[in-house]
């Protein structure tokens, strides 16, 4: 029998043999919470946040009652002015309570210790081994510090953002000037954030650098309850869209004391991983807190002058705060496929839109005429389509290899192409083959992908 451990230990190991994601520095032992994206995971990677930026910013949803609204960008530095934290809460709030262990020198999050295994006895859970020595709960700040400039002092100390919101924040006032926009209006911003969690796990899942996502959507305050529900819903469905089964994904609704202070209603986007139920996404009704926030500890003026209602106001936010590097990993447990009847039983059943690279062009034997036919063939696709061309190996090994990369679709040139112009068209997801003349390949990528 399978288990979870055993399709997480596969898709481990093929996302590393056929190069979607290495351990950062790998040949120096690596480095705990930090890994890097190779061919196949940076096409994927890339292939997300161009779904996300055009289906969220360029091509935004239509609101509720048929309401069109505009969406713009922002690309804020990682380093910024320490005030943002202090204002924002995560000089003094953004920490976790931890405990250490004397005997064995390990840190784990307190609220963690039923589910962490004891790095000197993995069968216990920490705390339950009579060697464990815990001590008492500590604040352990999660921002990573660094120094600006050549002193390294208490001055020059500046953190490595946690998230890319604040910078949505802070040029709140910049984007209101400069943009034209009225509400209500989101700004996005896509970009690293770091973490110094203290228990990165679950490969990709808890890492101390990765990719956020977020929205930070403005609205009049009697508008916030609906706005929440129309983002909560369409954050939901996109995942869906995008390939993510509707049984493994669940939304799920904050109550009571789960809601952050500053928080009127929150959900998550939950997707059901081999190691559990895990959040992919949070949307919540953040109210005015950050831009009052960022007014009392600023000084400036970040409120809004509605010139429809003639009000002057600090609007509220509704904030939908994703992590790419979990959705990467949530897209790739969701296509791995295994059926043994097949000559290559494992296979990535990507969205269309997400597959890394769309088709592949094969002669069948690297001879005979076919490379003169298949490399015109492959150079006229890849100006549409991200497409690999190979000559090399048995078909069936070739096939194998993009099956594991997860290419729709293989065009394959061989002996009948000289003669009736023909070539073969085999799909990743049954196997199947047809044939179709070689001047169609471009109209038949469109037609099935849909792109
Ligand atoms: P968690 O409870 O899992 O620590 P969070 O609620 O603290 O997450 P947020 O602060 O709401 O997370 O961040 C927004 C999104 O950023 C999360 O939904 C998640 O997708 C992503 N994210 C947060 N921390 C990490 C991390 N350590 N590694 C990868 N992605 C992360």
């Amino acid at each position: 029998m399978t288990t979870q451990a055993d399709t997480m230990e596969k898709i481990v190991a093929l996302c590393r043999r056929r190069g979607f994601i290495f351990g950062s520095s790998e040949i120096y032992g690596g480095i705990g919470g930090f890994w890097d994206y190779g061919p196949l995971g940076t096409e994927l990677k890339r292939n997300i946040k161009e779904a996300w930026w055009f289906d969220m910013v360029r091509n935004p949803p239509v609101g509720p009652g048929g309401v069109e609204f505009q969406m713009v960008g922002v690309d804020c530095s990682i380093i910024m002015n320490p005030k943002v934290w202090e204002a924002s809460g995560h000089v003094g709030g953004f920490s976790d309570p931890m405990v250490d262990c004397r005997h064995c020198k390990g840190r784990f999050r307190a609220d963690q210790l039923d589910e962490t295994p004891c790095p000197m006895k993995p069968s216990k859970m920490v705390g339950q081994s009579d060697k464990c020595e815990l001590t008492e709960p500590r604040a352990f700040n999660l921002m990573f510090q660094t120094y600006v400039g050549a002193l390294q002092d208490e001055t020059s100390i500046a953190y490595l953002r946690p998230e890319t919101a604040q910078g949505i924040f802070v040029n709140f006032k910049n984007v209101l000037d400069t943009s034209r926009v009225k509400l209500p209006f989101g700004i996005a911003q896509m970009g690293k954030s770091f973490r110094n969690e203290i228990n990165p796990r679950n490969y990709t899942f808890r890492s101390r650098e990765f990719e956020q996502y977020e929205i930070e959507f403005f609205c009049h305050p009697s508008e916030a309850d609906m706005w929440y529900e129309f983002w909560r819903d369409v954050r939901h469905r996109w995942y869906t869209d995008l390939g993510l089964e509707s049984e493994k994904l669940r939304l799920r609704e904050h109550v009571g004391d789960e809601l952050a202070h500053y928080a009127k209603s929150c959900a998550d986007v939950e997707y059901d991983f081999p190691f559990g139920l895990s959040e992919l996404e949070g949307i919540a009704n953040r109210t005015d807190f950050d831009l009052k926030a960022h007014i009392d500890k600023s000084g400036k003026d970040l409120s809004y002058f509605d010139d429809q209602r003639k009000e002057r106001y600090v609007p509220y936010v509704i904030e939908p705060s994703g992590g790419i590097d979990r959705s990467v990993l949530a897209f790739i447990t969701e296509a791995y496929s295994f059926d043994e009847s097949r000559a290559s039983p494992q296979f990535m059943k990507f969205h269309p839109r997400l597959a890394p690279i769309k088709a592949a062009v094969f002669p069948l034997v690297a001879k005979d005429g076919m490379p003169d036919i298949a490399e015109p063939m492959y150079r006229e696709i890849k100006k549409r389509f991200a497409c690999q061309y190979d000559p090399k190996q048995s078909i069936g090994k070739r096939y194998a290899r993009m099956d594991e990369a997860g290419t729709p679709f293989c065009f394959t040139i061989d002996g009948q192409t000289k003669e009736d112009g023909t070539v073969t068209v085999r799909d990743r997801d049954d196997a199947s083959q047809i044939r179709i003349d070689k001047s169609r390949c471009v109209e038949y990528l469109q037609d099935k992908l849909g792109l």
